[in-house]
């Protein structure tokens, strides 16, 4: 929309102005600052002054930012659904605040559109200027990252962004849903079974329920589209794979993965990092960890992987998702890593961070509800998903603990279900304390799940026995929530890449025996580095590993010096 067009022109528009309310919306959590007289004088000198007309659009929802629009005078709306009959005022913003949201810096395309309310001057700063700026204005640079993610933080909560239509029982939706979760993309879900809108939208689009589950967003309608697609209309995917040979491939996003990612890429490697799903990896599938070095009330895997990934991306690392490695093998002395979809990119380095995988419940009836009822993580996307529910938790140890105590704010009910004989056992002691006095919770111990009852694809009971007295228990449940370890992701790993007993990968003088399992025996090994010269593991993929965050990341950043050290000596 142009100045031109704008001002008193278009009625549609006129009537969304008039009902913007006066004054602003108050800074949430940092949110929108406003930037002060001193500040704004050193920013001039990186941006561009310029006059600013009502109704003039200054960020598109749906399209790539190109700059950040600094209000010097004036006001300025955030609008979900700009120029739609759902068009709706989300915030309003007055001089000294900026536009904008995290998409400015990753490359992900705006979730709301910024429009100008009363006419002012704003001073717009170029998005590849940024960094540089951030550099140079360290206060204006921290600013900016924090509202940036704490804008992404209430667009999360609040369900602004694209819209996926489905069932809550589909197993594509759930795809979708886990996908834009995970990767802490905006949007709402509208549920077939519980919301008669959903139906009506599908109507008006010329849809049926058959072609869902259904994206809507901006221009794009794509019908049961594929997480790939997704990532594709998100700005997930960076990669050009006949581009070159990068100096660094990292295998996995998880905090081993990412901390892989922030050192290379800061130390000038060519570094590119790829994950089957989202960054955060198992870090990613809890609400709170509070062991963190440096998070005394803790983090959510998901905020610290954003960090991260923000970090890395700052640095210059790229990254695909969702790219899964699913063969490896040597070509004029790189590493060629083949995709899930037949695509190879080369590196002369690996770092092998894939961890674990979790470990499915041995039971019979988890086929029939898995995609629907059963869960893997316990964040606020699943709590959306159980609000209101009886919820069964499984598992002895702290994941499994955390997320009994995290649900307990958002289900109707929870039990948790345990094989320990104490809660203490494999937990620690604080969770434990924490869990024993929660009337919310029941701990049912020595007891394991002995099957799955309901009908088609929605669970009923959760059927437990006492291992001490063998009698069996039936537990009421909508949702069930499994946190019983894993098994390593190796299977995609080339022979050469000697694994333990396990399945883990053998690094370091281990690996230069050939330990664990038949390996090519070497003379030196570097401490990280596997079997294979120049490929390296990290994180909880690593056979002996300690198999907690701050050990993953600590791993990731000294397999890159391996890395250096490989190459220095192969060059
Ligand atoms: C629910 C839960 C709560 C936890 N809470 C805590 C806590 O409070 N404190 C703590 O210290 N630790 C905690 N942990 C453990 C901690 O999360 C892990 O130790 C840590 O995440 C390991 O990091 P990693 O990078 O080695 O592997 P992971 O986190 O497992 O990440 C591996 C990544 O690799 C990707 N991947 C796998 N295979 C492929 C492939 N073939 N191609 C591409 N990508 C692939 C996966 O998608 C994943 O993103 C918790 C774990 C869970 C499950």
């Amino acid at each position: 929309m142009t100045a031109e067009a704008a001002a008193g022109e278009v009625p549609w528009l006129e009537e969304l102005l008039a009902e913007v309310p006066p004054g602003e919306t108050p800074d949430l959590h940092g949110a929108f600052p406003r930037l002060e007289e001193a500040q704004l004088r050193a920013l001039e000198t990186w941006g561009e002054r310029r006059t600013v007309e009502r109704g003039e659009v200054l960020v598109a929802e749906g399209e790539p930012e190109q700059s950040v629009a600094v209000l010097l005078s004036g006001r300025a709306a955030d609008v979900e659904g700009f120029g739609t009959s759902d068009a709706r005022v989300i915030r309003v913003h007055g001089p000294g605040r900026f536009l904008g949201e995290l998409g400015v810096l990753t490359g992900q395309p705006s979730f709301v559109t910024g429009v100008v309310v009363d006419p002012g001057e704003v001073l717009g700063i170029p998005a590849e200027r940024l960094r540089a700026l951030a550099a140079a204005e360290r206060a204006f640079g921290d600013q900016l990252l924090r509202a940036f993610l704490v804008r992404r933080w209430l667009a999360l909560g609040e369900g602004v962004g694209f819209r996926i239509i489905g069932s809550r029982y589909s197993r594509e939706a759930r795809q979708l849903r886990e996908f834009a979760a995970r990767n802490r993309l905006p949007h709402r879900f509208l549920d077939l079974e519980e919301d008669p809108p959903a139906e009506h939208l599908l109507r008006d689009l010329g849809l049926t329920p058959e072609e869902t589950p259904v994206v809507l967003f901006r221009g794009h309608v794509l019908r049961n589209p594929t997480t790939a697609q997704l990532a594709e209309v998100f700005g997930l995917r960076d990669v050009d794979p006949s581009e070159r040979v990068h100096d660094l491939i990292v295998v996995g996003a998880g905090p081993a993965g990412l901390a892989a990612a922030v050192y290379g890429a800061s130390e000038g490697l060519d570094t590119l990092v790829l994950d089957a799903v989202a960054p955060g990896g198992q870090a990613g599938r809890t609400s709170s960890i509070e062991n963190y070095l440096g998070f005394p009330s803790g983090i959510s895997g998901g905020e610290l992987a954003e960090r991260a990934e923000m970090q890395a991306e700052k640095f210059g690392a790229r990254r695909d998702v969702p790219a899964e490695a699913v063969a490896m093998e040597q070509r004029d002395g790189n590493h060629v890593l083949r995709l899930a979809d037949g695509t190879e990119i080369v590196g002369r380095c690996v770092v092998v961070a894939t961890g674990v995988r979790v470990r499915r419940l041995p039971v019979p009836g988890l086929e029939e509800f898995e995609d629907t009822c059963v869960y893997y993580a316990a964040t606020s996307a699943e709590a959306q998903q159980c609000v209101g529910d009886p919820v069964v938790i499984v598992g002895g140890g702290n994941s499994a603990g955390q997320a009994a105590t995290f649900m307990a704010d958002h289900a109707a009910q929870v039990r948790l279900v345990a094989l320990e004989s104490s809660l203490d056992e494999n937990m620690s002691r604080y969770l434990a304390d924490r869990i024993e006095r929660d009337p919310r919770i029941e701990v049912r111990l020595h007891t394991e799940v002995e099957r799955l009852e309901g009908e088609r694809g929605r669970l009923e009971t959760v059927v437990v026995k006492d291992t001490v007295t063998r009698e069996l228990d039936r537990l009421p449940a909508r949702d069930l929530m499994v946190f019983i370890g894993g098994t390593p992701s190796t299977s995609w790993l080339p022979e050469s890449v000697t694994v333990d007993a396990g399945g883990y990968v053998v690094t370091g003088p281990a690996a230069a025996r050939g330990d664990g399992a038949e390996g090519l025996p070497r003379d030196a090994a570097l401490l990280l580095e596997t079997s294979l010269p120049g490929v390296f593991a990290a994180g909880d993929v690593r056979s002996g590993s300690v198999k907690r965050v701050a050990a993953a990341v600590g791993e990731g950043a000294m397999a890159v010096r391996c890395v250096h050290e490989h190459l220095s000596r192969t060059r």
